[in-house]
């Protein structure tokens, strides 16, 4: 069966509001609309007829959605595998956890720091979630088909993600990304992604080796979006590239709350950079250009590119 991704939404809300989310200024446009169960029926039955079969439900927090639940058990009714994203704030209640996850096939944790003070300087909240309890719950209701932990980096987190690595691989997670942030200079401004979101590359690149090294021993499937192939080290750059292409996805059907389809990616090996980077003129002159995701959007506005290196 050919195999046909759809990303939609089931409601606009979020009970965090993560220093580095780039979905707040859509979710802020959305925040009061409404979804009702035929809603969500008549989306999943008109993409189900053109052959989609996966749903991902990838941005804000699915677990508060008032709909949630009702959503989960039509997307089963109609045979689609289902990947969700959580932050995991409301999943080491038990009862929450035994109600939802038995209908999710695939899940992804977002995992930015494990103590308490560093999770709410970056969610910008009072909410603390409960990790070891909420693995505990996964493992006792969920029912293990792809399970991968996601870390964005930000200026509270960039020195903790080898002990972030550590305590995952410990829970016994084998997929890991670690994602470089997204820049949105026009909502968040430059004062607030210098302090709260964008450190350099080489302020991150140690760290990042070492977790290579580590994931490397351990065995575990390692990620690493989003960063620009010259910035690691230029005998290794090879092994590391094959790192950095998390797509594990051919077709890419994304939504809006409309129902209209915003945007479709056609993904191939060839054409693995579906994001709009900046395509600046050193790039222009590297032999990864083609492949490389190049350095983020704006990050010549706050750091300059001199630590981008072509390859030749
Ligand atoms: S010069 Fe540009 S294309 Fe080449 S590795 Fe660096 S960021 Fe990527």
């Amino acid at each position: 069966m050919q195999y046909k991704r759809l990303e939609t939404y089931v409601w606009w809300t979020c009970n965090q509001k993560c220093t580095y989310c780039i979905e707040f200024p859509n979710m802020e446009q959305a925040w009061n609309h409404k979804v009702s169960k035929f809603d969500i029926l008549k989306k999943l039955i008109k993409y189900k007829k053109l052959g989609y079969n996966h749903v991902t439900y990838l941005w804000w927090e699915p677990f508060i959605q008032p709909v949630f639940l009702d959503a989960l058990i039509l997307w089963k009714k109609l045979h689609y595998t289902i990947l969700v994203t959580t932050n995991c704030t409301t999943l080491h209640i038990d009862k929450q956890a035994s109600k939802f996850l038995p209908y999710i096939d695939e899940l992804i944790l977002s995992v930015e720091a494990i103590d308490k003070e560093k999770q709410q300087l970056i969610s910008r909240t009072q909410n603390y979630v409960h990790w070891d309890e909420v693995f505990e719950n996964i493992k006792k209701y969920w029912k293990w088909s792809f399970l991968k932990a996601n870390i964005v980096i930000t200026q509270d987190n960039k020195d903790i993600l080898f002990e972030l690595v550590k305590y995952l691989n410990e829970k016994w997670i084998g997929k890991i990304a670690i994602t470089y942030p997204d820049l949105t200079l026009e909502y968040y401004g430059k004062e607030h992604t210098l302090e709260k979101i964008a450190p350099r590359y080489s302020e991150c690149i140690n760290q990042i080796i070492k977790i290579i090294n580590y994931c490397n021993i351990q065995k575990i499937g390692l990620k690493l979006p989003d960063f620009p192939f010259c910035i690691f080290p230029a005998d290794k750059v090879d092994l590391y590239l094959k790192l950095t292409d998390d797509y594990d996805f051919a077709t890419r059907l994304k939504i809006r709350h409309t129902g209209e389809e915003v945007d479709r990616w056609d993904l191939t090996d060839a054409n693995v950079l579906p994001r709009n980077r900046r395509h600046i003129p050193k790039c222009d002159r590297c032999k990864y250009e083609p492949k490389c995701w190049g350095p983020s959007v704006f990050y010549d506005e706050l750091y300059g590119l001199s630590e981008i290196n072509p390859i030749f």
